[in-house]
Parts: structure tokens; sequence; C-alpha cells
């Protein structure tokens, strides 16, 4: 049996990541209360606490399996609430050097393109709806506590709506606040070693409008298009969301940032390697100023690898590990983490091994996104731990996407490794490598 009396747990952020495990918790506490510092609105919309909300946001197919598990019938909430339903392989032409576009495939999956704010809402309001989570909104969170002995966690403190410091106990306290600050204040305060960080520094620039979408007459939804590495960075998602309206996210790397003003902006789309997407847009109404982000670097904290660690304080989502956005893995991994940690509470791992049992298992789930980031080292400028066996995996994937484009079996395995459904050690197995290899 664990030592958890299961009386109340802290969930601090209400992100996907906040949402998520929050959900996965309330199946094993009394009380879970969420504290989330902004306002949160009753309909999709965007708030200051995720400024990255405003660019295309992809749900992958693994990320969605993972939300319908923590919230059965989550893919009929998302339809309803005007989700476009997308066919892998079918409905979203993909562009990439040598393939444009890809070979057009029913893969025989489905998954949703919608704004991130809509995604977030119909997960907020299956969270309202389950009965021992409360959310308390505008109240930011400014401390954990730890216990005397500092082995364990024991409360939050954080400021409320009208200003004053309420701490609220809990024997549970995830961090989901996209940045991990808490954690890292509350070890250097107990003298307790931070973790590790790998970072692969890739100066990541996205900016992004909706616009109207037309009807125009293509065969496609959507269009993802993806620049020819290393020589340029730049790269375009064009996704359908709710509203028949469109969500275009330009972006490149290493200082080639796309203008935030719309004539800048339209030649930025116009400079692309493909034609496709200015040719959809040049005439689409815009709906919404353009808006930019920028990213330093991908980062993965190994709490896996801390001795020591207070007891009944988790972190997730990006507070863990934030991964290059153009692959759109972060949401995904931040449910699949939720799911592990359902897990392992149903399994009563006790209180003092749950954080250690969680980071070790979540880093199966972390392996492939990251492993993907590794293309990032493609271009020169990417800073970090480059491998040094760069060359022969960049010509592995370029020898796999030749063979996926020729047959349709591993055209679906490749696809179901990048959507998450499957390990990247599936894109190695022995039979496969040999065929990829005869193509090097
Ligand atoms: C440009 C861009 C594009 C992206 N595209 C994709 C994509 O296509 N697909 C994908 O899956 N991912 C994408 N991502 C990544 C994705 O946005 C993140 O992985 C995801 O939002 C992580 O969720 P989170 O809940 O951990 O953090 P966040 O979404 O950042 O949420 C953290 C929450 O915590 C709150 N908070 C912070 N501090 C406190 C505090 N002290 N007290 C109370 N509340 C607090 C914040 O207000 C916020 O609501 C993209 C990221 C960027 C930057």
């Amino acid at each position: 049996m664990s030592d958890f009396t299961r009386n109340h747990a802290v969930v601090v952020g209400a992100g996907m990541a906040g949402l998520t495990a929050a959900q996965a918790i309330s199946r094993h506490f009394r009380k879970v209360t969420v504290i989330e510092r902004d306002v949160l609105p009753a309909e999709p919309a965007p708030r200051s606490g995720t400024p990255q909300a405003q660019h295309a946001h992809m749900l992958l197919a693994g990320g969605l399996r993972a939300l319908q598990t923590l919230f059965p019938g989550f893919e009929k909430d998302l339809a309803e609430a005007g989700a476009v339903k997308i066919r892998a392989g079918k409905d979203l032409r993909f562009e990439r050097p040598g393939f444009d576009p890809f070979p057009v495939r029913d893969l025989g999956f489905d998954i949703f393109s919608m704004s991130r704010p809509l995604l977030e809402a119909v997960t907020r309001r299956r969270v309202q709806k389950t009965p021992n989570i409360g959310i308390c909104a505008r109240c930011r969170v400014t401390k954990l506590v730890a216990s005397r002995d500092a082995t364990r966690i024991e409360a939050v403190r954080y400021d409320s709506e009208d200003g004053r410091a309420v701490t609220l106990e809990a024997e549970l306290v995830v961090e989901a606040s996209g940045r991990g600050g808490l954690t890292l204040q509350l070890l250097e305060e107990l003298s307790l070693q931070k973790p590790e960080e790998t970072e692969i520094g890739i100066d990541q620039a996205y900016a992004s409008a909706i616009v109207e979408r037309l009807d125009h007459n293509a065969d496609w939804l959507g269009n993802i298009m993806l620049p020819s590495a290393p020589g340029s960075s730049r790269g375009a998602f064009l996704f359908p969301i709710e509203k028949q309206r469109w969500l275009l996210s330009i972006g490149g790397n290493h200082g080639d940032t796309p203008p935030g003003d719309r004539a800048g902006f339209m030649d930025f789309v116009r400079s692309l390697r493909t034609p496709t997407i200015y040719d959809a847009v040049r005439d689409a109404r815009p709906l919404t100023d353009i808006v930019r982000y920028q990213l330093p670097c991908s980062t993965r904290r190994h709490f896996e690898r801390l001795e020591s660690f207070p007891a009944g304080l988790l972190a997730t989502g990006d507070a863990l590990c934030r991964f290059n956005p153009v692959f759109g893995q972060g949401m995904s991994v931040a449910a699949q983490e939720a799911v592990i940690l359902d897990r392992l509470l149903t399994e009563d791992v006790p209180k003092e091994r749950l954080a250690r049992e969680f980071f070790a298992a979540i880093q199966d789930t972390i392996a492939t996104p990251w492993g993907v980031a590794v293309n990032d080292f493609v271009y020169p400028a990417t800073r970090g731990a480059r491998p040094a066996d760069l060359a022969q995996r960049l010509q592995y994937g370029m020898a796999l996407t030749k063979l996926a484009a020729q047959d349709p079996e591993v055209h679906r395995l490749t696809v179901e490794v990048s959507q998450l459904l499957k390990p990247q050690a599936a894109l190695r197995e022995p039979a496969l490598a040999a065929r990829v290899m005869s193509l090097i």
C-alpha cells in the first residue's frame, strides 16, 4: 500500500500538461486544485500565459490517443467544437525536398486540426466537469513549500486574485508551469542538486496569422512545406482550423526570422521553396494581426538522473522537456506523460518512489521526439552536442524517406513514428534497416 492519504493534490498551470495531469490525478485523489495565473476565457481565445498558442499547433495521433484515454469521447468533443477531421496521409499535403508532394495515401487513421485555444478550451471543459477538480484562475504560484526536513513537499504558496498570499497544503504537487522555475527554485533552497540540462540551440522563429479558408479547388485541406536544409530553414504550416479558417505559420531558424508586417510576411511566404501556400492564401482575407515567437533552444531536463528529490513533487510538460515546435510534439508528449502518471498512481507506487518512477517511466516517451530533434544538427549553426554519427543518421533518414515514398507500409510506419504512435526504434528493425541501407 502507498503511504499517500490521497487527500489533496495541486497542479501548477492550466495548460495542456496541467489539465491532463489534473485529470489523471483526479482518479486517485479526493481533491485536485489547478492553480493558473491567467484569466481563463469561457470561449477559445488567446491568453497571455501561453503566447505560443496563437501559432500552428498540431495534435499528433499519439497525443489524441492519450487525450481519448483520459477523457473518453474526446474526439467527439473536438468534432462538435468545430475541429477539422484529417485523414492521415491524405488531407494534409506534405511537401519535402524531392517529393513535392509526398505520395498521397490513406494511412488508415484520423487526426484533428484546430487552433490551440480550441483544443485547450475543449480539454478545460472536460476537466471542469470532473467533480473533484477545482480550477483557481488568476492565482499565481510563488513558491513550493517543503517539509522541515526537506524530504517532501507540503504546500504551495500563491497570490490570489484579490492579492492575498495563500498557503495551500498538498500531498502531491505537479509543476506544469511550462517553465519549471518553481521546482528549480525549491531545489536551490533545499541545497539539492538541480537537473542537468541538454540543450539544442536552434533559434527557431515563427510568424503566424489566421486567414479565411477559401474554396481553393484542391484535393487537400492543409499543407506542410519542409525546407531544403541545410541550405534554407524556411518552412510553413497551413492548417485548417475551426470556423472555416486557415492558420498559417511560417518560420526559419538561426536568424532567418519572418517579418511581422503584412507585406514582409507575404514576401516570406512567396519566397518559400514551393508556391503552393502562397497561391492558396494570397487572396485570402487576413482575420488576425501577425504574431511572432522566438524559441532559442530545445531543452531536456534530466530529472531522472537526480539522486534526491522531494517526495510528492513532479514536473511535467514543457517544465520537463521543451521540444523544437516544428515537430509538433509538446502537447502530445504532455498528454502521454499524464497517462503514465495515471498508471503509476493506479499501481499504488509509494510516495517516496513516485518521482523516481515517473521520471524513469517517461524516458521512453521522450526518447522518440527527442531523437527527432537531432535532425536540427543538419544546420551547422545549431548549438549543442552534435552526435558523432550525425552524417550516417541523416543519410539513413533520407534513404528511409525514399523507401517510404515507394512502399505504403513503410510510409505508414514512418508516419506512425512521427505521430508518436510507435517508438523510433521501429525504424531500425533489422529487416527494414537492411532495405534502407541498400538505398544508401
Ligand atoms: C511556436 C510554437 C509552436 C508550437 N507548436 C506545437 C505543435 O504543433 N504541437 C504541439 O504539440 N506542441 C507545439 N508547441 C509546444 C506546446 O506549446 C507546448 O509543448 C505545450 O504548450 C506545453 O504545455 P505546458 O502545459 O507544459 O505549458 P504551457 O502551455 O506553457 O502552460 C503553462 C501554464 O502555466 C501557467 N503558469 C505559469 N507559471 C505559473 C505560476 N507561477 N502560477 C500559476 N500558473 C502558472 C501559464 O499561465 C500557462 O497557462 C509549440 C510551441 C511553440 C512555441
